[in-house]
């Protein structure tokens, strides 16, 4: 099941591409796996994919530290897991212990923590910062007014890499405003590469979930975050 929804958003992606006149190889495809359990990473492992989200910290680690024992990781080649919900201040050393990529950094607060505990034997952690361009009130995510700022401290710390931008919109009408929405994140994306500010290029956009990967791929997106196409109804 879990291969057949794999292969099934693969060419969902690839479709996606060729609309909108985009080579898939630069869309990348990140496996959310929050709720369901290691075996389901497994089969997914198994099939090829390397790139798994998880939202709740505990959960997550729980996963990871599962995986590195008893499987995927001793046969397969490396998995690379991306947290993708919220972190609190206690929650840091966790993360910056076990993810390879953060990509719901919104505070500097956060950012230094995370640097500070990344372990020094391990390669720095890749960092999304994550926006919020529609204003959504209640949901984390910096505003388009700070995103520069915030994006030039992120890459001067020592234990981080920053690689982009991820964005949680309020679900869209159609295709038409869904592609508005993700727009506006794509065009702050190559406002702040353009500024010349950061030390280096962002390379990645993350951007589409389940219900509007084709309008994010549309918009520009470099990788889309998968749950329920892949792993079913959570
Ligand atoms: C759950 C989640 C996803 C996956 O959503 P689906 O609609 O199940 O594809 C992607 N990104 C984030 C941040 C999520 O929390």
């Amino acid at each position: 099941m879990i291969v057949r929804n794999l292969q099934h958003v693969r060419d969902r992606i690839t479709t996606a591409c060729f609309a909108a006149g985009r080579n898939p190889a630069t869309v990348r495809l990140l496996a959310v796996s929050k709720t369901f359990p290691s075996e389901a990473v497994m089969d997914a492992a198994s099939d090829g994919q390397r790139a798994f989200g998880e939202n709740y910290i505990t959960e997550g680690v729980e996963k990871i530290l599962a995986l590195n024992v008893n499987g995927a990781a001793a046969v397969l080649s490396p998995l690379e897991w991306h947290c993708i919900g919220p972190v609190q201040s206690n929650k840091t050393r966790l993360v910056a212990e076990n993810f390879d990529w953060v990509q719901s950094v919104d505070r500097l607060k956060i950012a230094q923590r995370l640097s500070e505990q990344r372990p020094s034997g391990l390669p720095p952690l890749h960092i999304c910062l994550q926006v919020n361009l529609d204003g959504g009130a209640n949901k984390s995510g910096v505003p388009a007014s700070e995103v520069l700022a915030l994006a030039k401290e992120v890459a001067q710390l020592p234990g981080l890499v920053l690689r982009g931008l991820m964005s949680i919109p309020e679900p869209a009408a159609d295709f038409v405003a869904a592609c508005a929405v993700h727009q506006r994140t794509k065009d702050l994306f190559d406002a702040i590469n353009a500024s010349g500010e950061l030390p280096a290029r962002m390379d990645t956009l993350s951007m589409g979930m389940t219900a509007d990967l084709e309008a994010a791929i549309h918009s520009g997106s470099t990788m889309v975050r998968v749950g329920t196409a892949i792993f079913g109804v959570r």
